[in-house]
This record gives C-alpha cells, sequence and structure tokens, in this order.
C-alpha cells in the first residue's frame, strides 16, 4: 500500500518521528536548504504537516500544499501559523495546550515563589557563606493574601489559577471575554497590573498582544509588585520593563520568555531583581513526550477520520 505523505515542518522527538517515518512518507522541510523549492517540490502531494508554533505556516506556503488535510503543531502557541488561513481552506489545525498545561502552570508558581521569596539570592547566600558573615538574611514577603493578576485566561491560565488559589492568593484575570468563574474580571491590563500584587503573563504571543506589559503596567504593579513571564517575549516592551526593575518602580520579575532567545538582552539579565528560566516551563520528558505524541496520534485520527484528540479551530477532519 502506498504511504501517504506527510511534510515535517518541525521534527517531534526522535521516537514520534521513528512512528511518522514508519507510518507515512516524510518529507523533510526541516533539512531542506531551498525551502521555497523543496515546498514546491514535494508540498503538492502532502497529505499532513508536522510543525511547531515557532515555525512560520503562511497562507502563500499554503498555495503548495492544496491537498493537506491537517496541521498538527506540537506548541500550545501558534502566532507564526496562518490559522485563518487554515480555517478558510477547511484544514483542521490542532495544537497541544492540554498536554503542556499543568507544566505551564507548575512553571509559573516556581517562578513566583523563587521571585518573591528570594530563591536564588538566598541559595547565593548560603553557598557562598554570606549567611555566616551576615547573619539572617532579610525577611521577604508572605505569598498568602496577596493579589494575583493573571492576563490571559485560557488552558493555561486557568491551571496557574488552580494553583494559585490553595495558596491563599486572591485571584483576578484579563481575557477578551468574561468568563463563568469567582475571579474578579478586568478587560484592561493596567487596571489588572494596578489591582494585583503579581501580575503572570499568559496571552498568545502575536500583534494584538505585542508590547502589553509596558511602562504604564509595570508602573500599576508598583515597587512592591512581582512581574511573572511564561507567555512569550513578544508581549513585553522589554526596554520598559529594563528601565522600570532598574529604577525600581516594578519590584521584580521572574521571567521564563524573552524578546531575543536563547541570548536575552544582558541589561535584562543581570539585573539583581529578576528570577530567569531558558523557556522551559513545558521542558519535562513526560509533557514533551506527550506534546510529540499528540502530533502523531492527531495526524492518525484525522487520517482514520475520527474526531481530532485537540481541535483548535472548528474544522472537523474531511472523510479519508
Ligand atoms: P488559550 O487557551 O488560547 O488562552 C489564551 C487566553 O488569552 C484566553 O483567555 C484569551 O481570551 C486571552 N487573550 C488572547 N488575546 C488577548 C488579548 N488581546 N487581550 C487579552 N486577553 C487575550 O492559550 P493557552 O493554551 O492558555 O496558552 C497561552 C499562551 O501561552 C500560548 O499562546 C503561548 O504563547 C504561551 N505558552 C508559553 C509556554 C512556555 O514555554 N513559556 C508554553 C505554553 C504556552 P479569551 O478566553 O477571552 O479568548
Amino acid at each position: 500500500m502506498t504511504k501517504r505523505d506527510v511534510l515535517v515542518m518541525v521534527p517531534p522527538l526522535p521516537p514520534q518521528m521513528a512512528q511518522l517515518e514508519e507510518t507515512y512518507a516524510v518529507h523533510r522541510y526541516d533539512l531542506a536548504e531551498d525551502k521555497a523549492a523543496f515546498l514546491a517540490e514535494h508540498g503538492p502531494h502532502c497529505e499532513a504537516v508536522a510543525t511547531n508554533g515557532h515555525e512560520a505556516l503562511t497562507r502563500e506556503q499554503l498555495e503548495h500544499l492544496p491537498n493537506v488535510k491537517i496541521v498538527a503543531c506540537s506548541s500550545a502557541g501558534y502566532e507564526y501559523i496562518d490559522v485563518d488561513a487554515l480555517t478558510e481552506k477547511g484544514i483542521p489545525f490542532t495544537n497541544t495546550s492540554d498536554a503542556l498545561s499543568d507544566d505551564v502552570a507548575d512553571c509559573a508558581v516556581m517562578l513566583t515563589l523563587a521571585t518573591r521569596r528570594h530563591l536564588v539570592q538566598g541559595h547565593a547566600y548560603v553557598q557562598t557563606g554570606e549567611w555566616g558573615r551576615q547573619g539572617m538574611y532579610p525577611l521577604t514577603s508572605a505569598i498568602k493574601g496577596k493579589k494575583a493578576g493573571i492576563a490571559g485566561f485560557g488552558t493555561i491560565g486557568k491551571a496557574i489559577a488552580r494553583r494559585f488559589e490553595p495558596m491563599g492568593l486572591e485571584i483576578g484575570y484579563l481575557a477578551r471575554s468574561k468568563k463563568d468563574v469567582p475571579y474578579r474580571f478586568f478587560d484592561d491590563v493596567v487596571a489588572l497590573a494596578d489591582w494585583a500584587d503579581i501580575l503572570v503573563a499568559i496571552v498568545p504571543g502575536g500583534p494584538e498582544t505585542e508590547g502589553m506589559i509596558d511602562a504604564r503596567v509595570c508602573e500599576a504593579l508598583g515597587p512592591e509588585g512581582t512581574f511573572i513571564n511564561v507567555a512569550r517575549g513578544s508581549v513585553v516592551n522589554e526596554q520598559d520593563l529594563i528601565a522600570a526593575l532598574s529604577s525600581g518602580k516594578l519590584g521584580s520579575a521572574g521571567l521564563d520568555v524573552y524578546l531575543n532567545e536563547p541570548n536575552p538582552d544582558p541589561a535584562l539579565t543581570s539585573l539583581p531583581n529578576v528570577t530567569l528560566y531558558p523557556h522551559h516551563a513545558s521542558g519535562t520528558v513526560e509533557t514533551r513526550d506527550a506534546m510529540a505524541q499528540l502530533v502523531v496520534d492527531n495526524i492518525a485520527a484525522c487520517f482514520a477520520g475520527k474526531p481530532l484528540l485537540t481541535p483548535v479551530n472548528d474544522v472537523a477532519p474531511a472523510r479519508a
């Protein structure tokens, strides 16, 4: 039986890549030197695309993929993929938000605790012997009783709220529409920052949210406030964040994502009041495995004419 053709724009992990190679005729766009020529040659007979949200998939590229029945993305964010164009063309699109939401929410909690309770500074205080020389480390601020603003209240924002609530944090959130939850709704990020002690960004990247966290937000959060970013570097005006953290207008920040990855601005990373993580919120063996498997399983479901496991757009798979 002839194998169906699958375009691999970004490969999943090796075990899942092996599954794709066993089942399909795989075309490695990721390895092609002349990607435009490769797409023009192999795109027309491909029936599925395996990718992630950091790789662009434009309307123009889709012109070379007339037979694609599914685009399976192995990340939660997909701001470089033209999902509107996919929907218009009747192509289902899947992501992996459900598989990674717990790990990313854990990371938001980890950065919140580490930043507010000075984990990194305390570690250095013990390791360098400062504790013995200087005595007790300065007091920090309690988590319980503070207000946490969650900017973005989708799959991951809700998972963060589920963790914050039993920690004794009062929760407010920002989204495009009000949800049926017992938390305070804000439709303005400055108002949310003004209300909150801790502001967590977990909105999608892309033009709509670009630079959302700016000088006004930092100043509204204030000298005792903490900004946590597990969303995308693009949602922050980084120069405004650096200025606010340097001047003390914003107290501290815990960051997993940056504008310039993997070499973020040293003016940001050298500040004493930041806690840094290398865009690794979903970086556990279990979650990365589940994310990669979803790519394989969504493609298989689509070809079998079955419901997709993690659909994003409202397009049912075409019958095989
Ligand atoms: P989601 O379920 O689509 O939720 C997104 C939330 O953001 C929704 O509540 C949405 O509001 C809100 N939103 C979107 N645009 C907005 C705007 N312009 N203003 C205010 N709110 C807006 O997405 P998710 O799965 O939770 O993931 C969120 C993002 O996290 C991803 O897109 C990705 O960029 C990032 N992420 C980062 C990591 C990491 O490694 N650090 C890992 C996974 C994901 P409505 O509900 O009203 O539509």
